[in-house]
């Protein structure tokens, strides 16, 4: 019987691959020859790898195998929007949603299955913690999808830019996060360009630090609220790491880059955070730094009990940040017919949310700028 614990390939980053062939006698450029097979040709089986020697396929098909997530379904919305199903082990699914536009295609990816951080105005934080998806389930995502695709008029790939703003906190992943990161924008893989590849995060600031260093992609961060007394009651790790902190990580990371641009994720909650008060100071907050501001009409989901500002709330917001000299756009939602936008996310948990919520969660009603909340949360074991 066969007990060889065979390694999967999929999701080793260049380096990774390459001690795996060290392991076994073999030249780093292997490792080169490998990645492209996986991910340009899109190949499964070690015998299609033609220009590799006879004995490596024979050692790759006794020792590595490539294991992709499997889908449990897809959906696609009246807009072009795609989202699909992945199955994550234990009833669990995570969710990946592909955005058509015009001038660009973009994949939204997840990277945990849950997340731990517990924002109280997003999906997946209501479901809770369940596990770190690996690499392979990562990066598995972004193939399954190029596969499936069609192919552009002019031949290039339906995905031109990858979002980690899936399930999950990416930065909470770190050591699957990277090396996808890595392999994203590899030439020996799908060779796209740092600024279209953006992790997006609540704002674990010691991996933002680390992330400058290890693979400089586009940061986008979720800030939301522009004082730390409204941000510590619905983005929770804003009390381990609050505003000042965090935004003096992101002014290093886009100082590393030459100071190129952070996106700034504001949701539009109503009555919680969307006052030309916290407009200005959140202008004050940003003024003559690298930063853009993208507002997200919130998103409802079942249980929430917060609603979204209304149109002419978030176009008054917006004037008053682009007064203020800040750039500010508004995020379009897309694939609402099949729960494919922002903060919808939440695998096959949709009901398990609707039990968990009500006196647990924060909602807008309990939300008091004066009184300091001082409830313990998850986010100290991070
Ligand atoms: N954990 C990461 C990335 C995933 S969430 C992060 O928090 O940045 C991606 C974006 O969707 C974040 O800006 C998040 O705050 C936002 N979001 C979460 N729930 C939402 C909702 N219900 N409506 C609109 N945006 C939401
Ligand atoms: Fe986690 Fe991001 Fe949702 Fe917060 S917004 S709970 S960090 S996925």
């Amino acid at each position: 019987m066969d007990t060889v614990q065979k390694t999967n390939l999929l999701g080793l980053s260049q380096d990774g691959l390459e001690q795996f062939l060290a392991a076994r006698a073999e030249k780093p450029f292997r490792a080169r020859q490998i990645m492209q097979w996986i991910y340009q040709r899109e190949v499964d089986d070690f015998d299609e790898m033609t220009d590799l020697s006879k004995s490596l396929r024979a050692t790759l098909k006794a020792d590595a195998e490539i294991i992709s997530p499997e889908v449990q379904v897809r959906h696609d919305a009246k807009d072009g929007c795609v989202k699909w199903l992945f199955k994550s082990g234990a009833g669990q699914a995570v969710e990946t949603v592909f955005i058509p536009e015009a001038d660009r295609g973009t994949l939204c990816i997840s990277s945990q299955v849950g997340c731990a951080l517990d924002c109280s105005f997003c999906a997946t934080g209501a479901q809770g913690f369940n596990r770190n998806l690996t690499s392979a389930e990562i990066i598995g995502q972004v193939r399954h999808a190029i596969r499936e695709l069609p192919r552009r008029d002019n031949g290039e790939s339906a995905i031109s830019n990858v979002v980690l703003m899936g399930m999950g906190e990416p930065l909470a992943n770190y050591r699957s996060v990277v090396p996808v990161l890595e392999l994203l924008v590899s030439d020996w893989s799908y060779g796209m360009s740092r600024r279209r590849v953006t992790v997006s995060t609540s704002g674990i600031v010691p991996h933002i630090n680390k992330l400058s260093d290890d693979c400089n992609v586009a940061l986008a961060v979720s800030l939301h609220a522009p004082n730390d007394h409204l941000r510590d009651q619905i983005v929770p790790i804003n009390k381990l790491h609050p505003i000042a902190t965090l935004l003096d990580a992101c002014w290093q990371y886009a100082a590393k880059r030459s100071n190129r641009f952070i996106t700034f994720e504001y949701v539009m909650l109503r009555g919680v955070n969307d006052s030309l008060a916290h407009a200005n100071q959140l202008a004050e907050l940003l003024k003559n730094r690298p930063a853009k501001v993208n507002l997200i009409p919130f998103n409802p989901f079942p249980g929430t009990e917060f609603k979204r500002s209304s149109v002419e709330t978030i176009r008054a917001f917006q004037v008053r940040l682009r007064d203020r000299g800040l750039v500010a756009t508004t995020r379009k939602t897309r694939g609402e017919d099949i729960d494919a936008a922002c903060g919808q996310l939440a695998g096959k948990v949709s009901d398990r949310v609707k039990n968990r919520l009500g006196d647990k969660r924060v909602g807008p009603r309990s939300i008091d700028e004066k009184t300091s909340d001082k409830k313990e949360t998850r986010v100290s074991s991070i």
